[in-house]
């Protein structure tokens, strides 16, 4: 018997309140019972994005979410630029091209973050640029931008700045009113401790005046409809059929999130993450993202190993699903997500069952160093 375990950034493992909530009975979404679920939802996920301003719930994932970002915050034809640093923020640009933007990409190698200089040079460039779309922790790559320095620029122009949280929320530092960042979009199966299924998308008072400005044709995603229900009625609503099970996993979730603290959560991931680094490098693995993210540590594979055999062997042999590289890293890295649901027993776990796999494979390591490593970090902690 092998247990499956989920070490990946995303979709994350959910914690069994959170499973059981999503198996309540079904509410009628109309419901004074539901809109009561829907309110306390509403105001405890402001906490988590550290906003005073409304938080939109939409039944999507994350890239819907990215996608109703620049509908709203764009029309066809304006000018968006994009930091295209890994596969997430090349769908910004992926996105916004298929919408028809003028599509201006900061391109940035993958493994390293964006710098302000680069910033700072592409505004100025492009001061006719509605949008700036970026990523907090890339995914992909395992890198995490720096974007409350990012932010400080974009405040001081006319460029609206539009961050994907979706692998961010709840792991990685973020503080969407005080760092003055426009547009925060998440998911709910990372740092949020669910199922995939609800975009989740502050703005802040600026980003509301464009979106009521902006005449770009829009439906299903447009966010006055969902802020009309949200503040308008006696108790909010959503226009259409809200995801009324993951509004109850979110309501569990948020349960746990306000007992922890978002302090003590980005701690937490911060000690995850540095005690994964120290086992991957006292192992004589090099890392991939130069500014590593808490929330997923990237790993250049041994010389002459493909990442997907290890990828194979960790989730055949020890239950764990970890996850190579994705596009042009294919092959060349693996990721080990610890965000979310995550503690240091699940890193220690997965960092000796990563040994016994490398062993295998040929790799000249010390079993038990990146444990030692990962438990010489906890004990200092
Ligand atoms: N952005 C980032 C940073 C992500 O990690 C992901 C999911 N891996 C997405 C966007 C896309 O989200 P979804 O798969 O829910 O559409």
């Amino acid at each position: 018997m092998i247990k499956k375990r989920i070490m990946a950034p995303g979709p994350t493992e959910v914690p069994p309140e959170v499973l059981a909530a999503g198996g309540m009975p079904i509410l009628h979404h109309r419901t004074p019972e539901f809109r009561a679920i829907f309110a306390e939802v509403s105001e405890k996920i402001k906490y988590v994005f550290q906003t005073s301003q409304p938080v939109l719930t939409l039944a999507a994932g994350g890239t819907g979410g990215m996608e109703a970002i620049v509908v709203n915050l764009s029309a066809p034809g304006e000018k968006v630029l994009v930091i295209s640093a890994g596969v997430f923020g090349e769908r910004w640009a992926k996105i916004a091209e298929g919408l028809e933007r003028k599509v201006v990409r900061i391109s940035v190698p993958y493994g390293k973050a964006v710098t302000t200089d680069e910033i700072k040079k592409a505004i100025d460039a492009n001061p006719d640029a509605v949008l700036l779309c970026g990523t907090l922790s890339e995914t992909s790559t395992g890198v995490e931008h720096p974007i409350q320095e990012i932010a400080a620029i974009t405040k001081a122009s006319r460029t609206l700045f539009a961050v994907d949280a979706i692998s961010g929320l709840a792991a990685c530092k973020l503080k969407m009113d005080e760092w003055s960042i426009d547009a925060v979009v998440s998911g709910t199966q990372k740092g949020l401790m669910m199922p995939p299924g609800l975009a989740l998308i502050a703005l802040s008072e600026r980003a509301w005046v464009a979106v009521k400005a902006k005449k770009s044709p829009k439906f299903y995603w447009s966010f006055e409809s969902a802020l009309a229900k949200l503040t308008e009625e006696k108790l909010p609503d959503t226009p259409w059929t809200p995801n009324v099970s993951l509004v109850r996993q979110l309501q569990a979730s948020l349960l746990l999130i306000h007992a922890e603290g978002i302090e003590n959560i980005w701690a937490r991931h911060e000690l995850l993450a540095k005690a994964t680094q120290a086992a991957m490098q006292a192992l004589g693995l090099t890392l991939f993202a130069e500014h590593p993210s808490v929330s997923v540590t990237s790993v250049q594979s041994p010389e002459g190993i493909d990442s997907g055999d290890i990828v194979k062997k960790m989730r055949a042999e020890w239950g764990i699903s970890i996850v190579g590289g994705q596009g042009s890293m294919l092959g060349k890295i693996f990721r080990i997500g610890h965000l979310g649901y995550c503690d240091r027993t699940d890193v220690l776990m997965t960092v000796a069952a990563l040994e016994c796999v490398l062993s295998e494979l040929g790799v000249p390591i010390t079993t038990g160093e990146g444990v030692k490593a990962a438990q010489s970090i906890f004990l200092k902690s």
